[in-house]
């Protein structure tokens, strides 16, 4: 039986500000109220007329380690913690008003935005959400890298991420699967930090990137572990990459229902399989007004 629900906006408005890791520009976030099937819209502000970029896959922009969207002169950046944070919290319908390009890096996970928009509690809407169901396997991928997605139960999403960079890497192997709920997210997934290798921080500062970030703003691993940090969950990062594919399977637009398996994947093939999904549901749609 296909399950239902409607959709919600948040009860009020609320704010997110710091820099973005990358660039280490300053920027607030407005989230705004919106009407049903508004879905997720990031607004510039800081520029001429406003142009608007709605979180969408087909807005995807192909970049290493993180997920951007762009329409026209409305770019945005690293935008996968505030939708993870959105499709967990189920707020459907929200404004985004950015004054610059790339999201908050706060501590590099979605804690602080998972406080400001769970503060302002949300409002039910009178309209549907989509769901999807996943009816038949769907894998994307080599035998190196994959991602699947699998039947399951109608009204639940399940995923699990198989974090292995290799018996030599610092960041040691670990497999992280949660039914995605408010409060798993809110405990087991918010908190969990972005991480990168000290060979990666390095290379990347040489390129004069991320020259403000210190070890201490997200985990940095060497041999011995992070540097000058602690993990707050022994599985850490295959918490945070569970938390990314939810920022990426965000862009699907439509609830996806069923089960999620992710080997080593990052935001090119979540990316892929959020457009997949996206067409299947489609193809679903004109299914059922055809017949
Ligand atoms: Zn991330």
């Amino acid at each position: 039986m296909r399950a239902t629900r409607f959709q919600h906006t948040i009860g009020r408005p609320c704010q997110v500000s710091g820099r973005g890791y990358w660039s280490g520009q300053p920027i607030t976030l407005t989230f705004l109220p919106a009407k049903p099937h508004t879905g997720i819209v990031f607004v510039r502000t800081d520029l001429k007329e406003c142009p608007s970029v709605p979180a969408v896959v087909d807005y995807r922009v192909d970049m290493p380690l993180r997920t951007r969207l762009a329409q026209g002169t409305a770019m945005v950046d690293m935008v996968e913690h505030v939708l993870a944070t959105l499709l967990a919290l189920q707020i459907d319908n929200v404004e985004i008003h950015c004054t610059n390009c790339e999201m908050p890096s706060l501590d590099g996970s979605s804690h602080a935005y998972a406080l400001a928009l769970a503060s302002v509690g949300k409002r039910l809407q009178s309209t549907e959400r989509a769901q999807f169901q996943i009816a038949e396997p769907l894998r994307i991928g080599n035998d190196h890298q994959w991602i699947m997605a699998l039947p399951g139960n109608a009204s639940e999403l399940t995923i699990e991420y198989r974090l292995d960079y290799g018996a030599k890497s610092p960041i040691g192997q670990a497999v992280y699967s949660a039914l995605v709920t408010e409060q798993t997210f809110l405990q087991d997934l918010a908190p969990a930090r972005t991480f990168i290798t000290i060979a990666e921080a390095e290379q990347l500062q040489q390129q004069g990137l991320a020259r403000h970030v210190t070890p201490r703003d997200l985990l940095v691993f060497d041999q011995a572990g992070p540097i000058d940090n602690s993990l707050r969950f022994p599985d850490e990062c295959a918490r945070h990459k569970a938390l990314d594919l939810l920022g990426d399977l965000a862009l699907a637009g439509v609830d996806i229902r069923g089960k999620i398996v992710a080997f080593r994947s990052g935001h090119q093939l979540n990316g892929s399989l959020a457009q997949a999904l996206k067409n299947a549901y489609a193809a679903q749609t004109r299914l059922r007004k055809a017949v």
